[in-house]
Formats: structure tokens, C-alpha cells, sequence
């Protein structure tokens, strides 16, 4: 079933609390920087480990792109000073005979602008060839980086909307954001290169021409970071409509919802929903664009204004203080080169800003930590024993929440048997089998395996004690016998031993008539030849699965629901033949399975009801009682007596519930 996490609108916030007046101020533009370049040096170490080689390349790449550009601007003004010192020659007639002897200053020049120009060729090819590459590296490092991390994620991070969130931005960022960051501080760096250098070139003219170029570019400076963090923070503030966005266009697109969303014609529905979240997302952000754009054209009049002073300061140099026309060249290419770097330096330090803002999602996600890790000196359970399992006055509230799901919950289920959890849904059933397991911890109390806290045990063994089929167990899009497998990954492929498997859960009989047998891919996500099951057919198949893990405690949640009542009796009776010595729990609110259950556990609103076998608990004409009486007379048609009315009454009441 397709959920949707939970959505709670999130102030924004970079964590970093606003100054309160001028006296703040420096600790506040302190904090920013830090944060800034912790985010930056955790960016720079990504690539490090991904791509050692490719970091090292792209430092001297640009190196070697930030000096370039000078050494192009001096070729060109001896080559324009030795071609005017020609012309001149020719114009007085006093051009030497031997043209070559004439030339050969040019010709020098000439080959050295070919070489600087092919050499400026294969640099930037080289830079497109290493960011491509090391591209390719980092993406799949981090994205390896997160999946690895999601292996130790709780399962009750999940359900924490800003988690979710966190995972979400994680796993959007791992993608090129991390290398553009890198390719823009490394543009950074050549640009500060090269403007340096411009710069010294341009204090030979006159010192102050380069502070004044750089004055009239702080007012851009300010606009460009002004605007990168606003950007970001309406991004982050709206995050909740991009989700939403995401949301609607994934369900759209969703197989298995599909049918439904064309049955009850809620495509337009959704599609409208969509809209009118894009609308309200786009509303401010156009804003904030148009904005920007018209702030940054008034800025740049002002720094074009200052420039073109300075080119006028420096014609007037060369035409009336002995200049050449190279020193024009020169001089006018630093001031135009100085603003153009500084725009790049400005804009990219920008991206490199706002990145690593948002590269905060990623540190965030790998910082969350694990609570259901193994303890120091861990306990290993012994595998292939029968256990006792026992659940201590256990209460437990989802984290987040302030309801508690279960209240004082005392069992205890021993070794070799067959327990059936039965109650109205929402009682608790699952949340009880989510708490044996280990996958939550309970909010009070405790639960013993073996005399053992579970907390006590390394929770990796511990899970390999289990063979569990949830509600929504997987639909992996795999071969038949793989998706069996997958019940112990650790063991190789066997089609015998998967063929068994499937014979105890029912599903050898289908499986053998497709055309591939166990080597048919199920689904049609990759595979022309894929092949869909039906509900129940994949319910077979995951009962195979449970029965494929060599596991001392089989967990079957609900496993027999789109199972027909025969096939279910026959996933009944092999557990029966397998539970010798395993403990196995059924919830089901099928209650015919009940009847030979040797433990019975009546949930109701959280709380244990009633203990016992079948007989018992129907002699006591409790709960169980009448939702047994309820549903035998749905399956056999026959009134069981004055107890329908109380039993009709109690659902009634438990549906008004
Ligand atoms: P059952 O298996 O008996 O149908 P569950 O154990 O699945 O019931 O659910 C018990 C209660 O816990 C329900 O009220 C359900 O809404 C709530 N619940 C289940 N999962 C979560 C969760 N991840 N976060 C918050 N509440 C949950």
C-alpha cells in the first residue's frame, strides 16, 4: 500500500541563530563562515575518498586555469606592439629588406599564440574529461554512501516526517551537487589566480585602479549572496509543497495505484492538487527571480560606469604619457578580466554557498544516529534452539506520538509453540510482533529472549533468528526461485532447496507451470518476458520465502489474507509439521486458525484480554468468544444464539471507535 509520510510544515532554519543587534554581528558572520567551511571540507573529503586521483588532477587544473589567461593578454600586446612597430615601419618606409628578419619577432610570437591557444584547447577538454569522470565516481560514492547508511537507519527514523525529509534531500543532493560545489571552488581558485595576477599587472598603470575596480563590485557581492540565501531558504521553507509535489506525480505514476486512480477517475484530482501547490511554490520563487534580475542590472550600470572610467584613464595614458598600443591592450583586458573574475568569483562562491547549505541535508542524514545497535560485549542468541520469549508489564507509544499503542503487556510464549495474536484491527497485533522483533524498542518495560534483555543481543543476530512475513512483505523484481531465495541471502541458489520451500508455502505448483519455472522474472519493471502474479499467488511466494530461512521463530503477520480459506488451512497445516521445537506466531483475524493454536492472545486497544487455547477461551464466552460466534456464522450461515447481538453490539462499538 502506498503511504505518504506524514507532512508537518518546519520552520526554516540553518541552525544558526539570527544576531539580536550590531554587538552579535561578529559572532554571527563567524558562525556562518565556520559552518561554510565545515560544509565545504566535508564536500572537498567526499571527493577525496571517491575520486583521490581526479581532486588532484582538478587542483592543477586549475592552477594552471587561473594563470593561463595571463600569459594569453602579454602574448597579445607584444603581438600588437610588434605589429604596430611594423605598420609604423611601413608607414615611414624604413621597413629592412629582409622581410623574414622583419617578421621574425611576429612569426616567435605567432607560433607562441598557437601553442598558448592549443594548450588553453586541451586544458579545458581535460577539465570537461576530469569532471566527467570524477562525476560519475562521486555520484555513485554517495549514493553508496546513503544506502549503506539506510542499513542501520531504525525503523522509527522513518517515521519522523523530518527524517524522512532529510532522506529525501539526501538522496536528491547525492546527485551532482556535491561536484558542482567542487568545480565552482575550483573555478574560485583560478579566478582568484587570475585576478591577482590582473591585478599586478594593472598596479603598474596606477595603484588605485585595482581597489577601485574591486570597490564597485562589493555591491554585487552583496546582492549575489543576499539572494543565494534567500533562495535557499524559500526552497527549504517550501519543502513541504516540493514533497507534495513529488508526492502527487509519484502516485501518479505509481503501478499498483494505477488501477484505482483510473477506476475512480482521480487523475484530475491529483493533477489539480499539483497545480495548485506548484502555483503557490512558483508564486514566491518568480518573485524572488524577478527581484534578483532587477537589483543585479542596477548594480551592474554602476560597475559598467567604473569601468568604462578606468578605460578612458588608460587610453588617455597611452595616447598622451608614451604608450604603446599593447599597454592599451593589456590594461583595458586586466580591467575587463578583473571584472569578469570577480563575477565568477562572486556567482560561483554563491553556488559554493547556497551548495553547501544544502549539502547540510546529506551531513544531517548520515549524522542520525542508530539506537537499535549492538550494546559492547554484545550476546549472541544461540541459533537453532528453541526459545522462550517473555514481555515484561512491555507499554509502547511511536515515537513522536503521545498514545500509547500498547499498555502493560505481560506474555510470555514458550518454546515450540504455535501462538495466534488475534484482535480488531488497530489493536496493536503488529505492533507487538515489531517490538519482539527488535525493530522498535518498547517505551516501558522490557522483553526477554531466553532470560535476556533483547536489547542485550546484537541486534543482527538477533534478526537471524526470525522468519517473519509482513502485511506488506516484498515484491521483489526478481526471478520466482530469487524472490524465494531472498528469504537467507546468505545462502547460495539452490533450486532444490527452493523448490521445497515452495512446495511447504504453496507455491511450487504455479511456479513450475510458468514458462521459465523459478527462472521466470516476476514483474514487468526490467524484463519483456516478466511475468505478474496475483495477490495471492505472491502471498504463496512469501510464505516460501518464510519457510526457505532456516529461522527458530517464524512470525507470519496477517499472511493469509488474499489467500483462499483452503490454501490457507494448507500454509496451516505445513507450520504445524515445521513448529516441532520453533515457536511460531500467527496474527491473523482469521480465526479458524485459532482453533489449533496452542496459545491464543486476545489484543484489544492495546491491551492482552484473554489468554488460552480455543477451548478455553470459548468456554469463558469473552471477546474471543464473540468475534468467534461472529465470524463462524458468516463462514457456516448458522446463528449461534443470543451472543450475535453482543457480539454485533462490540463491533459496532469498535467501529465507532
Ligand atoms: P494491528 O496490527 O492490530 O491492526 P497495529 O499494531 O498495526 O494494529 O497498529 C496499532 C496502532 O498503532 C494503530 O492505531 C496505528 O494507527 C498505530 N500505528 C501503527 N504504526 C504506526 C507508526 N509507524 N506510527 C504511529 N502510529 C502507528
Amino acid at each position: 500500500m502506498y503511504m505518504p509520510p506524514p507532512m508537518h510544515r518546519r520552520p526554516p532554519s540553518d541552525g544558526i541563530e539570527k544576531p539580536k543587534g550590531i554587538k552579535d554581528l561578529p559572532r554571527y558572520w563567524f558562525q556562518r563562515a565556520k559552518g561554510f567551511f565545515s560544509r565545504l571540507f566535508y564536500i572537498i573529503g567526499l571527493v577525496r575518498r571517491a575520486a583521490p586521483l581526479m581532486l588532484v588532477f582538478m587542483a592543477l587544473l586549475c592552477i594552471l586555469d587561473g594563470v593561463l589567461p595571463v600569459v594569453g593578454a602579454f602574448i597579445s600586446r607584444d603581438l600588437l606592439n610588434v605589429i604596430a612597430e611594423l605598420i609604423g615601419q611601413r608607414q615611414l618606409g624604413i621597413l629592412p629588406d629582409d622581410v623574414l628578419e622583419a617578421l621574425s619577432p611576429l612569426i616567435f610570437l605567432f607560433i607562441l599564440n598557437v601553442v598558448y591557444l592549443f594548450f588553453k584547447k586541451v586544458l579545458s577538454r581535460l577539465n570537461t574529461m576530469v569532471t566527467g569522470i570524477s562525476g560519475e565516481l562521486v555520484v555513485n560514492y554517495i549514493k553508496m554512501m546513503i544506502l549503506k547508511k539506510a542499513k542501520t537507519v531504525d525503523l522509527s527514523s522513518f517515521d519522523r516526517p523530518e527524517f524522512y525529509e532529510k532522506l529525501e534531500n539526501a538522496n536528491r543532493e547525492a546527485s551532482m551537487r556535491p561536484l558542482h560545489i567542487l568545480s565552482a571552488t575550483f573555478s574560485v581558485i583560478s579566478a582568484l589566480i587570475s585576478a591577482v595576477s590582473f591585478v599586478i599587472v594593472l598596479i603598474g598603470l596606477s595603484p588605485i585602479a585595482p581597489i577601485i575596480i574591486l570597490l564597485a563590485s562589493i555591491p554585487g557581492a552583496i546582492v549575489n549572496f543576499y539572494y543565494r540565501n534567500r533562495n535557499f531558504r524559500y526552497i527549504r521553507h517550501h519543502s513541504k509543497d516540493r514533497r507534495e509535489m513529488n508526492y502527487y506525480s509519484s502516485i501518479m505514476v505509481d503501478k499498483d495505484m494505477a488501477k484505482e486512480i483510473k477506476i475512480l477517475g482521480l487523475a484530475d484530482t491529483f493533477i489539480a492538487k499539483y497545480e495548485r501547490v506548484f502555483k503557490r511554490y512558483y508564486k514566491g520563487l518568480k518573485g524572488l527571480i524577478l527581484r534578483e534580475g532587477v537589483v543585479q542590472i542596477i548594480v551592474g550600470l554602476v560597475s559598467t560606469v567604473v569601468n568604462c572610467a578606468l578605460l578612458a584613464y588608460i587610453a588617455y595614458n597611452v595616447i598622451f604619457l608614451d604608450g604603446l598600443i599593447g599597454d592599451y591592450s593589456l590594461y583595458s583586458g586586466a580591467i575587463s578580466s578583473i571584472g569578469g573574475y570577480v563575477t565568477t568569483l562572486l556567482t560561483a562562491t554563491a553556488t559554493i554557498y547556497e551548495g553547501t547549505l544544502f549539502i547540510d541535508n546529506v551531513m544531517t542524514y548520515m549524522k542520525e544516529p542508530s539506537r537499535i545497535v549492538a550494546p559492547p560485549e554484545a550476546k549472541l542468541p544461540v541459533k537453532g534452539g528453541s526459545h522462550v520469549i517473555e514481555f515484561e508489564n512491555v507499554s509502547f507509544m511511536y515515537p513522536g506520538t503521545d498514545r500509547y499503542v500498547l499498555k502493560n503487556v505481560d506474555l510470555r510464549f514458550d518454546a515450540g509453540e504455535s501462538v495466534v495474536l488475534v484482535g480488531l484491527n488497530g489493536a496493536g497485533k503488529t505492533t507487538l510482533i515489531k517490538l519482539l522483533t527488535r525493530l522498535y524498542d518498547p517505551t516501558e518495560g522490557r522483553i526477554l529472549l531466553d532470560g535476556v534483555d533483547l536489547r542485550s543481543y546484537d541486534p543482527e543476530a538477533l534478526y537471524d533468528l526470525f522468519g517473519i512475513i509482513f502485511q506488506d512483505y516484498g515484491k521483489y523484481a526478481e526471478t520466482a526461485g530469487e524472490n524465494i531465495r531472498l528469504g537467507d541471502a546468505d545462502r547460495e541458489y539452490d533450486e532444490g532447496e527452493v523448490s521445497v520451500a515452495a512446495k511447504m508455502g504453496g507455491a511450487h505448483p504455479f511456479i513450475s507451470e510458468l514458462p521459465d519455472g523459478y527462472d521466470t522474472p516476476l514483474t514487468r519493471l526490467f524484463e519483456e518476458n516478466g511475468i505478474e502474479l496475483s495477490g495471492g499467488q505472491w502471498q504463496k511466494i512469501s510464505v516460501s520465502r518464510a519457510f526457505f530461512k532456516e529461522s527458530d521463530i517464524l512470525i507470519l503477520d496477517e499472511p493469509t489474507a488474499s489467500l483462499d480459506p483452503l490454501a490457507e488451512q494448507e500454509v496451516f497445516n505445513q507450520f504445524a509439521a515445521l513448529s516441532k521445537n520453533k515457536t511460531t506466531i500467527f496474527v491473523s483475524h482469521r480465526l479458524s486458525s485459532a482453533v489449533s493454536a496452542s496459545k491464543i492472545v486476545v489484543i484489544d486497544n492495546g491491551e492482552i484480554a484473554e489468554v488460552g487455547n480455543h477451548k478455553e477461551l470459548m468456554a469463558k464466552g469473552g471477546k474471543y468468544y464473540t468475534l468467534f460466534s461472529v465470524q463462524a456464522k458468516r463462514y457456516t450461515g448458522e446463528d449461534v444464539g443470543e451472543n450475535e447481538r453482543y457480539a454485533q453490539r462490540f463491533i459496532e462499538e469498535k467501529r465507532g471507535e
